[in-house]
C-alpha cells in the first residue's frame, strides 16, 4: 500500500480518506451514500453494511473515479500530502538516450556523437562526420549522409557535391564558414546507399540537438532524403521544393533544394535550385528576429 501511495503521489493523484470513521447509523434504513461509487466487487449479502463491511475494501483499493472530488466539507482529508518530497523517494527512471542527448551542450554532443554505436554504421565508418561551420549561424544546411570523401576527411560536403554546394551558397552571398553544414546521418552508409529509416532515426537526436543549440533562422534541406526526413513525409522532392515549410517547435522556415549531386547529373535543374535559394533568402529576410535575439549574435 505504501508503494501504491508513493506512486500515486508521484503522479500527482490525490487519494482522499475520511477524517473520522464513516457514520453508520444502525437504525437508519438508508446507509450513508458511499463517498464515491462502490468497489466493483459487491459487498457481502445480508442487508445493511456494518463497520467491518464498510471496511471490506482497503482504503488504497477504493480509488475514486477520475472525476471524483471530495464533498465540500471538513470530513475528508488527503490520505497523503502531495508535496514535492514524495517523489524524491522514488527511483527516477533512467533517462532515455534521446532525453540525454536533448540536454547536452555542444561539447558533450560532439563527444557523444564521436563515440556513437547506436547503429551498424559505426562498424564501417572511418570517422563520424559531426558537422562543420559556425555554430551560431543563421543558416543550417542539411544533406543526406557522408560519402567516401567526407568519411575520410571528417567534414560534410567536401567531395564533388560539396564543390558545387559552395558556389551555390556563394550565389546568395554566403561563405561556407558562415553557415552550419550537417547531414541526416553522421556516418557513411557503405557503398553510398541511402540511409535506412532506422539509421536516420538513431542519428536524429544529434541533428535535432544541433539545430536546437544553433537556433538557425532558416534551414536548407538539401536533397530528397534530407527533405523527407526533416519534414517526416514521403512526398516527392518536386512537390516539396518551391515553398517555405516550418520545422520543429520553433517553426524555423525550411526550404528544400535539389541535391548538388543530382544537379551534377541534371544540370538543367539548376535553374530551379537557384529559384529555391532565392526563395530561402527571401524567407529569411521576412523572418522577424526571434525573442531576445541580440544583434551581437548575428553580427
Ligand atoms: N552528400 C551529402 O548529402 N552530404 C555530404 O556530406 C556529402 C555528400
Amino acid at each position: 500500500m505504501v508503494d501504491k501511495r508513493q506512486y500515486l503521489a508521484a503522479m500527482g493523484i490525490a487519494l482522499w480518506t475520511p477524517r473520522r470513521p464513516l457514520a453508520i447509523h444502525p437504525d437508519s434504513a438508508d446507509p450513508p451514500a458511499p463517498p464515491f461509487p462502490p468497489h466493483p466487487d459487491p459487498p457481502p449479502p445480508g442487508g445493511r453494511e456494518s463497520r467491518a463491511e464498510v471496511d471490506w475494501v482497503a482504503a488504497d483499493e477504493r480509488l475514486p473515479p477520475d472525476d471524483w472530488a471530495p464533498p465540500p466539507d471538513d470530513a475528508w482529508e488527503p490520505l497523503f500530502e502531495m508535496d514535492a518530497g514524495d517523489d524524491a523517494s522514488l527511483p527516477s527512471p533512467a533517462p532515455s538516450r534521446e532525453g540525454r542527448i536533448a540536454r547536452m551542450d555542444w561539447e558533450e554532443l560532439t563527444a557523444e556523437a564521436r563515440q556513437c554505436q547506436a547503429c551498424g554504421l559505426c562498424a564501417t565508418r572511418t570517422q563520424v562526420v559531426f558537422g562543420v561551420g559556425d555554430p551560431r549561424a543563421d543558416w543550417v544546411i542539411v544533406g543526406e549522409a557522408p560519402g567516401a570523401d567526407e568519411d575520410r576527411q571528417g567534414e560534410p560536403f567536401v567531395g564533388r557535391a560539396g564543390k558545387l554546394l559552395n558556389p551555390m551558397l556563394q550565389a546568395i552571398g554566403l561563405q561556407r564558414e558562415q553557415v552550419y553544414i550537417a547531414n541526416i546521418l553522421k556516418c557513411r552508409p557503405p557503398d553510398n546507399r541511402e540511409p535506412t529509416p532506422a539509421e536516420a532515426a538513431s542519428c536524429r537526436p544529434f541533428l535535432d540537438r544541433q539545430i536546437e543549440l544553433i537556433r538557425p533562422r532558416i534551414i536548407l534541406a538539401v536533397g530528397r532524403i534530407a527533405a523527407q526526413n526533416l519534414l517526416a513525409t514521403d512526398t516527392q522532392i518536386g512537390k516539396l521544393r518551391g515553398r517555405v515549410h516550418r520545422y520543429g517547435p520553433a517553426r524555423i522556415p525550411l526550404v528544400v533544394i535539389y541535391h548538388p549531386a543530382y544537379l551534377l547529373r541534371s544540370p538543367r535543374e539548376k535553374r530551379k535550385a537557384w529559384d529555391d535559394l532565392r526563395l530561402a533568402r527571401r524567407a529569411l529576410a521576412a523572418e522577424p528576429p526571434g525573442p531576445g535575439e541580440d544583434s551581437a549574435r548575428r553580427a
